[in-house]
């Protein structure tokens, strides 16, 4: 059976009720003879007629068929890709290479690839109810990073090697602290909007080379725009680090949790308008590009991660449209 063609934006909104896909009903299904509407009439009397005649068990039957255990995905692994998938039933639970993933109520559930993930993985859906387990493999494609040379020296913002070997340690811990926080919130169903809208430039993945010093690989999008040009929220989410004095590579930072183990990181404000602990809606205002922290020119760097995995902010929006 090909895998079923649904679309994330059905489920955007809050707890959305699982549908079986009628669209593709399974061979099992179509073999019975029964046409999706039917289908779709048993699921909704069964309790009414469970209720009355305990010995009809045709529509119950018939009800299972359609929840036929099953994990969907919507696009294709890849080093750097976020990818939303729905498991059926809702109930069941998930697992990637024999750790838990989270499922919400209605069977969704995100993956993330870091930018160097390799090899595969394998999903496994156990249905309960003695039902057999479902497996899946995914092959993750690779990709080739670019390099990109940085004039800007390693230590950022810090006035010297002692200065920022003195201020980072505190930074990180500010960091790490935040992505501990535990937050509720239903931003990771939304489709993600561009935070701003600019020349693009620097691209997620690229390894950077600081005045002549390899660094870590840049794990962001950077949007170019002038200092003091306003930038909002990409998605609804939880404020779980909004800094109040400029960190030496980040600047003023601000971490938000979209929920789902999905979060944004914004760097190099000028200023930023929102506060630790804030709840924040797609669109919000939430500060203004800068040129604070390691930087050669004001612009936005917007990066994303699932769990721990560094993810391609820029694939969640989309193409940009200026
Ligand atoms: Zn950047």
């Amino acid at each position: 059976m090909r895998a079923a063609p649904w679309r994330w934006r059905q489920f955007a909104g809050a707890n959305p009720p699982p549908e079986p896909d009628m669209r593709n009903p399974s061979p099992l299904l179509t073999g019975l003879g029964l046409s999706p509407i039917l289908i779709v009439l048993a699921s909704c009397i069964a309790p009414a007629l469970a209720a009355t005649e305990p010995g009809a068990d045709a529509p119950n039957t018939a009800a299972a068929v359609a929840l036929a255990p099953r994990i969907e995905m919507d696009g294709a692994a890849e080093q750097g890709a976020l990818l939303r998938g729905r498991i059926i039933p809702a109930t069941g639970s998930l697992t990637r290479d024999g750790e838990s993933v989270a499922v919400a109520s209605d069977g969704s559930f995100l993956l993330g690839f870091d930018r160097d993930a390799s090899g595969s993985v394998t999903l496994r859906l156990d249905p309960g109810n003695g039902a057999l387990p479902v497996e899946r493999r995914l092959d993750i494609a690779a990709h080739s990073w670019a390099l990109q040379h940085i004039n800007a020296p390693m230590r950022g913002a810090a006035r010297s090697d002692a200065d920022f070997a003195a201020r980072r340690p505190g930074e990180i811990a500010q960091m790490a602290a935040a992505r501990r926080t535990v937050v509720t919130s239903d931003g990771w169903r939304q489709q993600f909007i561009w935070p701003l809208r600019g020349r693009i430039s620097g691209v997620f993945g690229s390894q950077r080379i600081y005045q002549g010093t390899p660094g870590s690989f840049h794990n962001g999008v950077d949007v170019a725009a002038p200092t003091g040009t306003p930038y909002v929220a990409p998605a609804d989410g939880v404020v779980i680090l909004a800094a109040t004095t400029p960190f030496t590579l980040e600047g003023y930072l601000l971490m938000i949790d979209h929920g789902m183990g999905l979060s944004s990181v914004f760097l190099h404000s000028n200023r930023l308008v929102v506060h630790t602990g804030d709840v924040v809606r797609q669109g919000q205002y939430l500060g203004d590009v800068g040129a604070t922290g390691r930087v050669t020119g004001p612009h936005l760097h917007w990066a994303m991660r699932w769990h721990g995995a560094k993810i391609d902010a820029a694939r969640l929006p989309g193409p940009m449209t200026r």
